[in-house]
């Protein structure tokens, strides 16, 4: 160990970033981390100058341990770590700033003062915000962002799998902040949160273009503030989401993964905020409340409180429905017993359904040929093939992990906790969340009615160990190949 004394305290802290990038989310990473200079090192400790008061606030409160654990780890000793406020902080990091022209931020879906008119683009795949990713903006101001136009009321077809959530979203709409606030929507991927959200932006513009609304990810939500933490705008930041009129808030099932405690945290303030002074709440999520991975037991009830609506998979008939009016939409002939068969073929996800069907469409007009039952038997067949890929079953994960690893089918679903069987359970999750379109809860009440928060660590230990030991590299990679 003694070897190591030699290493300076600059090569420490180059060495420790690597490790940390894959331990904090990259807004910390490249906000906070990557800028920070070593101001002092001894045997047993390191000083770290960061640029400014927030850095130091928040490294300190959320990351202490494990940047003391990396740091310790490449000097190969104990080593305690202090983080200051670089003296001249602001220049330097303006410094900084201009030095590396390109901001190594992740592309951040900023929060969308909605604009009901601009143009706007697809959808894309996925849980982010549903438009253009917009310069970053770390002035704390909301910025001016579209809503997808065709998520709207009109285009959404109403039936059983639906019905409550969508009364409840009209309601909203019409009364925003009076009734049902705040408002939970839960369902699987690709089932109408996203568009749901969205149709009560347009609505509520529509009658009030004045209202502030905002469409945000809590994903967006949390990068947002961490870029205005380290720019010391995180004042502006809560003002301006504080005085919303309306926050559409999706997949808050992000809130906590992100950043942990202080997002939720962040989060809380300006949902009480909105909450208290009758602003109207609207959030879109994979899970109900009660299953959200939130260590604050407050927000969890507070978003209990409000109207929790469920949407389900629909059934065949609202499937040839929403195909029907998309085909309208897009001003395709396509008869409905193609509908018919498009929808009896594809179950569980209107995303992907809608694919097919954009697939469809495009592959008859590229080759200027007309849309017969043949045709598209022939591009379904293969859209199913590629999607069933994707759609393996958890049986089938469950089977090939139970001869793999030797551990039996039952205990891998089972409660059992030795360590074989947790391991093997772990690579399950693990390649059921890769591999399938199922939400972590639904995951977790697979394995044995385990909540949300177990698969995501189970996840994230297996995605962990790929990185750090071939041998589950590998291992992954053989169970991989098993489904190709
Ligand atoms: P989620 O946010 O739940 O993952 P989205 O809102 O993105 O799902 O919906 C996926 C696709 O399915 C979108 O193109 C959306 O317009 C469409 N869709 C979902 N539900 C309906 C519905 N009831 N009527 C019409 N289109 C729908
Ligand atoms: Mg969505």
């Amino acid at each position: 160990m003694a070897s190591d004394t030699q290493l300076s305290g600059e090569e420490v802290w180059r060495a420790s970033l690597p490790l940390l990038a894959t331990k904090v989310s990259p807004a910390t990473y490249d906000g906070f981390l990557t800028n920070a200079v070593v101001l002092g090192f001894s045997e047993n400790s390191i000083t770290l100058g960061v640029i400014n008061e927030f850095a130091k606030d928040w490294l300190e409160r959320h990351h202490t341990s494990v940047m003391t654990d990396c740091v310790a780890e490449v000097a190969q000793r104990p080593v305690e770590l202090g983080i200051e406020v670089m003296p001249d902080g602001q220049d330097e990091a303006a410094a900084v700033a201009e030095a590396e022209p390109e901001p190594q931020l992740p592309p951040q879906p900023e929060p969308a003062v909605a604009a009901a008119h601009t143009p706007a683009t697809r959808t894309a795949r996925g849980p982010t915000v549903a438009h253009v990713p917009l310069v970053s903006d770390t002035t704390g101001e909301l910025r001016s962002s579209p809503l997808n136009p065709k998520y709207t009321f009109e285009n959404f077809v109403v039936a059983d799998c639906n019905r409550f959530a969508h009364a409840a979203a009209l309601q909203v709409a019409k009364s925003p902040g009076q009734a049902y606030n705040p408002l939970f929507i839960h369902s699987a991927s690709g089932l109408g949160k996203t568009h749901l959200l969205q149709a009560i932006g347009h609505s509520i513009l529509a009658s009030r273009p004045d209202c502030k609304v905002v469409y945000i990810s809590a994903e967006g939500f949390v990068n947002h503030m961490i870029s205005c933490m380290r720019d010391n705008t995180i004042d502006r930041f809560r003002r301006s989401y504080r005085s919303l009129d309306v926050a559409l808030v999706d997949d808050i099932q992000f809130i906590a993964a992100i950043e942990g405690p202080a997002s939720e945290q962040e989060f809380f303030h300006t949902f009480n905020t909105l909450y208290e002074t009758n602003r109207q709440v609207v959030i879109a999520s994979d899970c109900p409340p009660r299953h959200l991975q939130l260590m604050n037991e407050r927000l969890r009830s507070r978003l209990e409180m409000g109207i929790v609506a469920d949407l389900r998979v629909p059934d065949v008939e609202t499937r040839v429905a929403i195909l029907e009016k998309k085909a309208q939409a897009e001003g395709v002939p396509v008869t409905r017993d193609i509908l018919e068969f498009v929808a009896a073929k594809i179950e569980s996800n209107i995303r992907v359904l809608e694919g097919a069907l954009v697939k469809i469409c495009a592959y008859a007009s590229l080759n200027k040929v007309a849309i017969t039952r043949s045709l598209v038997e022939d591009i379904i067949s293969d859209y199913s093939t590629s999607t069933t890929e994707r759609r393996i079953s958890l049986p089938e994960i469950v089977a090939l992990v139970s001869s793999e690893l030797d551990v039996p089918e039952d205990d891998i679903v089972s409660k059992k906790r030795s360590a074989d069987i947790a391991w093997a359970r772990q690579v399950a999750m693990y390649l059921a969340r890769e591999l399938t379109d199922n939400s972590l809860a639904r995951l977790g009440q697979y394995f044995s009615g385990r909540d949300h928060s177990t698969v995501l660590h189970s996840y994230n230990k297996v995605a962990d160990l790929i990185e750090e030991d071939e041998q589950v590299l590998w291992l992954i990679n053989d169970l991989r190949a098993a489904f190709e």
